[in-house]
């Protein structure tokens, strides 16, 4: 809230997101967005609003989002007859069939698929929307866990099982690409339980990430959804040997909860760290000057340096607001979690020097002008390779193998992070733990390795670990 990236609103669960949060937002969607593309997708836009007989038709995801829908069933307000200043809801204008505002758009898109699918020809079909959905959580919290929320759904109609499976995984690589090398937070690729898979999904596949007080948080999931969107909106082509058959799914998302994984995983005590490949202001200029006249100084050299930036495509700020003192603009920045400051005084400019402070580190240098563009440019590059190693590193330090249920307590109680331990692969088991400790299986990795092991409970053999940890 102090960086100034959004705030609570006037209605319950939901956040306003302010200028600055929604610039960092739109340049997450930029490069998503980027991505999808390179892959094939285009965007298209479904209704907001989901009949309730479409939304109920995939029994299994109509059930698992029941919970937290909301449900529009009248169309009109009319003054109240007892007080003309209130308006009530017009018992006339009662909807003949609910709607539902989407929590997630399977239905109404598959409902929308039926009529674009009948032959092989037509599929693939590669789809994205970027929209907002509503669901009523019931413990809200800034960007984690919001009642409304921003985010891209990926929703692909294929000709073979293999094909779905394959754009499943692609889409996860994308999502593991852009939250690491752009973001720069380490994510580890699983497969979810059955207990916590999507509603309506057979394989939920998602990334997993790591807080900085040792709670995990889901990033992304992608998921292959079989046939199931397909038999119950009846979705059926004829494949190339001319027999009927349903088309296979994918659904992919990720959310403005990415925002809170990016504060979470880098900010420190004096605010926000942003990586530089991220930051609205990659680099700012201050002037520390006394008088107009040393202004004007400083500022044919600040405004130099500014424009070579700018030709290299480095967002750039030139502070000269003479109202604020230097060392609240630094705090400022700092809290903002501008990577690189550049701040120039009246012996700099004697020198010919600046000095330059990074955020992520909070170290400082004095460089001299020379070639400071090239200098600055590689200085960002260092920036984001280090944040993403600071991160990866605090988080294989919270990667704990744990053999004893004891030791699973201890080690969840006294450090956190994720704890690699064997489960005999019942819902039983996980939910006992889960229970007991508040840890949740938050993925069994993609590239566990065969372990022979007992799991922690009952004992049972087990022949890999999964990662278990308390999650946001
Ligand atoms: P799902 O459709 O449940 O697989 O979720 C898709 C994405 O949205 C995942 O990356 C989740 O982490 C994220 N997400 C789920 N619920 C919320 C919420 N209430 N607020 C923000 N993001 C969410």
């Amino acid at each position: 809230m102090k960086a100034d990236l959004a705030e609570n609103s006037g209605v319950r669960g939901s956040m306003v997101i302010k200028p600055y949060g929604y610039a960092i937002w739109e340049k997450i969607q930029a490069e998503l967005d980027k991505k999808f593309k390179e892959t094939g997708h285009q965007n298209a836009y479904f209704p907001l609003f989901v009949p309730k007989s479409l939304f109920e038709a995939e029994e299994k995801n109509a059930e698992g989002f029941a919970k937290e829908c909301a449900v529009v069933t009248h169309y009109r307000l009319k003054t109240d007859p007892n007080n003309p200043h209130k308006l009530i809801v017009d018992p006339e204008a009662k909807l003949e069939e609910e709607l539902i505002v989407r929590p997630t758009s399977e239905a109404i898109i598959w409902n929308t698929y039926k009529s674009w699918i009948q032959s092989y020809r037509d599929l693939p079909i590669l789809i994205n929307q970027w929209a907002n959905v509503v669901r009523w959580e019931m413990r809200t919290r800034l960007f984690l866990r919001t009642s409304e929320f921003l985010w891209q759904e990926g929703h692909t109609a294929h000709a073979t099982k293999d094909e779905a499976i394959e754009e499943t995984e692609k889409m996860l690589e994308v999502y593991a690409d852009v939250v690491e090398n752009f973001m720069a937070i380490p994510v580890i690729k699983g497969f979810k339980t059955p207990t916590e898979r999507f509603a309506g999904a057979d394989e939920t596949y998602c990334i997993e990430a790591m807080m900085q007080d040792g709670k995990a948080l889901q990033a992304g999931t992608s998921h292959f959804l079989g046939q199931n969107f397909a038999k119950a909106f009846d979705v059926k082509f004829t494949n190339r040997e001319g027999k009927q058959e349903f088309a296979w799914a994918t659904s992919w998302g990720v959310s403005t909860r990415l925002m809170g994984a990016l504060i979470m995983t880098h900010s420190d005590d004096f605010g926000l760290v942003l990586p530089p490949k991220l930051a609205p202001i990659q680099v700012v200029i201050v002037p520390i000057f006394k008088g107009e006249e040393q202004l004007a100084e400083i500022s044919v050299v600040a405004n130099d340096i500014f424009d070579k930036l700018k030709a290299k495509g480095i967002s750039v700020k030139y502070d000269d607001r003479t109202e604020y003192k230097p060392g609240w603009k630094f705090a400022e920045y700092e809290l903002k979690g501008v990577p690189l400051r550049i701040a120039m005084g009246a012996r700099d400019l004697e020198n010919n020097t600046v000095e330059i402070a990074r955020r992520d580190n909070l170290t400082k240098e004095v460089r001299s002008l020379e070639n400071i563009e090239d200098y600055i440019e590689e200085l960002l590059v260092t920036v984001q390779n280090d944040i993403y190693k600071k991160a990866e590193t605090y988080r294989n330090e919270h990667i704990t193998k744990v053999d004893s249920y004891e030791e699973f307590k201890k080690v969840l109680e006294e450090k956190g992070g994720f704890i690699a331990a064997h489960w005999d692969g019942t819902a039983e088991e996980e939910e006992q733990i889960k229970e007991e400790t508040k840890a949740t299986i938050r993925c069994i990795p993609l590239d566990a390795e065969e372990e022979q092991g007992v799991s922690l409970i009952t004992g049972k053999p087990s022949n890999k670990r999964v990662l278990f940890a308390k999650a946001y």
